[in-house]
């Protein structure tokens, strides 16, 4: 009995990981017991017998079951408890098949789609929020290629693909049932604000690209009075602040890209229009 217990341990413990499903080794010596139709203690004392406690512990302590799952499966010549307590950990790039080293698992983990605890990193594109997220584009691939894909650009989206992203943002990140809805949403006139500048660049560059470009090579940075560009709201930000009218705000018909001083001069003129 000590020698199955033995060969089962020896197996789950450093041969093949990713036969087993636990995350602890307790959990092992559970389904080991099971299985044999024996007492958990008994697997367990025989682990201790066999003088695994020091390999476990620190197994325990530095290794996470998940991500040694993860490097085993994708990894590059990652042999379960060989390569786990030290690198340099390797992978081979799926579009050039050149072998990249790293010094971290994390960081190894990173390029392959994962963070630290092997969970896959999201790869939404967060319009809404406007928080970073990852690209996933360039998941296995060596930073040569991966600089390459970054730089393939994924073509002009369509205005219905657009529409439907933000629908996407909208039914999963906040508890509006769509997008009209969520920009009706009551808010503080700054996150408003913040908003509406996010919105209205993004749509710029989605429908005016050129316009777009224009403002990005020559932006107001505060003393460029005279050039420096900025983007002026046809019916001002002020105005559909207090209609709560955002997207009608942000449309990129309401958008136009003008110099600083013209932005003052057509907010004068249109508050001279309102007055008469
Ligand atoms: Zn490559």
């Amino acid at each position: 009995m000590d020698t199955i217990i033995k060969d089962m341990l020896d197996d789950a413990l450093f041969n093949n990981i990713c036969d087993y499903d636990f995350t602890k080794v307790k959990e092992l010596e559970k389904s080991i017991a099971k299985s044999l139709n024996t007492k958990w203690k008994y697997v367990h004392d025989v682990r201790l017998k066999l003088n695994y406690t020091v390999v476990t512990g620190k197994l325990h302590n530095n290794i996470r079951w998940k991500t040694e799952r993860i490097l085993t499966n994708k990894a590059h010549n990652y042999v379960w408890y060989r390569n786990s307590l030290s690198g340099p950990f390797e992978m081979k790039c799926i579009k050039c098949n050149s072998i990249q080293q790293f010094h971290s698992k994390s960081s190894l983990l990173r390029v392959l789609g994962y963070d630290d605890k092997g969970n896959v990193r999201t790869k939404e594109t967060d319009e809404i929020s406007g928080k970073l997220h990852y690209g996933q584009k360039n998941i296995g691939m060596c930073s040569e290629c991966s600089r390459t894909a970054k730089r393939t650009p994924h073509g002009p989206r369509t205005a219905e693909q657009i529409k439907r992203m933000r629908e996407i943002s909208v039914l999963n990140q906040t508890e509006y049932n769509s997008v009209e809805e969520w920009a009706k949403a009551k808010r503080k006139k700054k996150d408003w604000y913040d908003i509406c500048d996010r919105m209205s660049k993004q749509n710029l560059r989605k429908y005016k690209p050129d316009e777009y470009k224009r403002l990005m090579a020559n932006r107001w940075d505060g003393t460029n009075f005279e050039t420096g560009l900025t983007i002026e709201h046809s019916n001002p930000k002020s105005v559909c602040y207090k209609e709560n009218k955002l997207l009608e705000c942000v449309h990129s018909d309401n958008l136009k890209v003008v110099t600083m001083k013209e932005n003052n001069q057509l907010w004068n003129e249109y508050v001279k229009k309102k007055i008469h």
